[in-house]
């Protein structure tokens, strides 16, 4: 075998343990790889419509797994039966292009606006912030630099202040790019044989613009002279009055190669994170999906899967395509709970989590901050007192121990306390919204 299939194989293998028999048959079993193409793998589906299927439901899940196995692949590019002979034409006048032209500039997403992003607590910040930018550009935090970890909506709000601001004014020059995106329009302008005709395109690319939005910074951190480039770019945007937004996985104080004076012009601005999403508001993100895309969906599923997954937003978005994908492979035209649950097999079949009591307890510990001796010890204030009853009942619910022996971990108690605590919590579930959020987040923190 050579070394594609070989890779290929793992590739499957991968996939096979984290989408559902139905999809790994129909789609993913059927492609064929063709070869490595600019850092794309290029894989072939077996019809139009299997190839629709994929880009719509499985593309991302499978685009991770491929980079996971082949090194400096970024994307995927699927292709169907018809367009294979024509790609190879079609890639070689794209090289060209690129050649050609410094600034095809980049598109932005009009479905990532301020109106499709919802806003919760973990976000309200970071969302009021990029607004304000949007509304005024250069005039009130700059930079603006936005972080947080994947999949939390950095690329969603900055798409947002871009086309908020070009909606506003249509004579705006707004510029989004990725910073390896960047780097490489840096490099080309370094190795082009008109020197100064290449400069000069790149300074016109990034200096004429109103607004400049550099996605995911941490990947220039190494490079040393793209970050030379980016602070003399940043300079003479800024002062100009020019609004410079940033986004990164970890505060600059953190990006640990990031020169320092980099770090210093970042925090002349305002810094925002962006944190994972309570509860409420991933059921909103789902809620408003659905009706974006006119899905036919109970609403049970969507708190369970709200309830289920929380690491991040692509992945909430992801698992809810995949309960609409299986329920049309079953021909029902309308998703519920088994689909939803059958999807979650899988997700949870991928991730091995392991819930043990000393797991609940020191969760519960974190989420209320008491200390673990107090939690398990004989103490009867009440900022104690409900997080022991609830930690007791969160251990009833998830594990298959004896009310004696959860007793036992709370410094010999007796199992009528235990009991006593389980029906005070599952009664005040039912009472206080409060309760009920807390034992949300709590089951979804342990889950992790
Ligand atoms: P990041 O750039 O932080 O990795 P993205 O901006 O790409 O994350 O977001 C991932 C997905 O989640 C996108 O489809 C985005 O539209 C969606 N998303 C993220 N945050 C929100 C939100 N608050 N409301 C609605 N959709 C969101
Ligand atoms: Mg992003």
């Amino acid at each position: 075998m050579d070394n594609l299939s070989v890779k290929w194989n793992d590739v499957l293998h991968d996939m096979e343990n984290i989408v559902t028999a139905v999809s790994y048959d129909l789609y993913i079993d059927t492609l064929e790889p063709i070869r490595v193409d600019n850092n794309k793998l290029i894989l072939l589906a077996s019809t139009l419509q299997n190839k629709n299927q994929i880009l719509k439901f499985l593309k991302e899940k499978l685009c991770n797994i491929v980079k996971l196995h082949f090194q400096n692949i970024e994307d995927i590019i699927i292709l169907d039966p018809s367009e294979k002979d024509s790609y190879i034409s079609q890639e070689v006048e794209e090289e060209k292009e690129k050649e050609n032209a410094l600034d095809p500039r980049n598109k932005l997403n009009s479905k990532y606006t301020f109106d499709t992003f919802v806003v919760g607590k973990s976000n309200q910040f970071v969302y009021a912030a990029a607004r304000s930018v949007a509304e005024n550009p250069g005039k009130k935090y700059n930079p603006l630099f936005i972080y947080g970890g994947v999949g939390l909506g950095k690329t969603h709000l900055l798409h947002a202040i871009g086309n908020y601001a070009i909606k506003h004014n249509k004579k705006i020059n707004v510029l989004y790019v990725t910073s390896e995106q960047f780097t490489n329009d840096y490099i080309q302008a370094l190795k082009a044989d008109k020197k100064e005709n290449a400069n000069k395109a790149f300074r016109d690319k990034y200096r004429e613009v109103d607004i400049l939005m550099i996605d995911d910074i941490q990947f220039i951190a190494n490079k040393t002279s793209t970050q030379e480039e980016f602070f003399h770019t940043f300079n003479d945007l800024y002062q100009r009055d020019k609004q410079i937004i940033i986004s990164s996985d970890k505060h600059p104080r953190n990006i640990e190669t990031l020169e320092e004076r980099l770090k210093s012009r970042f925090t002349g601005g305002l810094i925002q994170d962006i944190q994972r999403p309570d509860f409420e508001t991933r059921l909103a993100i789902l809620q408003k999906k659905v009706v974006q895309e006119n899905y036919n969906v109970d609403e049970e599923v969507l708190s369970f899967l709200a309830e289920n997954i929380d690491t991040n937003i692509r992945e909430l978005e992801g698992s809810l395509n995949n309960v609409i994908l299986l329920a049309s492979l079953m021909g029902k035209d309308r998703a519920t709970i088994n689909e939803a649950k059958e999807t979650l097999k899988d997700i949870q079949y991928t991730s091995e989590i392991k819930v043990t009591a000393d797991k609940i307890i020191d969760d519960c510990c974190e989420y209320y901050s008491v200390n673990k001796q107090d939690l398990l010890g004989k103490k009867k204030t009440k900022n104690i007192v409900v997080p022991r009853q609830v930690c007791m009942y969160l251990i009833t619910e998830l594990l298959d121990i004896p009310l004696m022996g959860i007793g036992e971990l709370f410094g010999g108690r007796d199992h009528t306390t235990v009991m006593y605590a389980r029906n005070k919590i599952a009664d005040d579930i039912k009472k206080s919204k409060d309760m009920e959020h807390d034992i949300k987040e709590l089951m979804s923190i342990i889950k992790k």
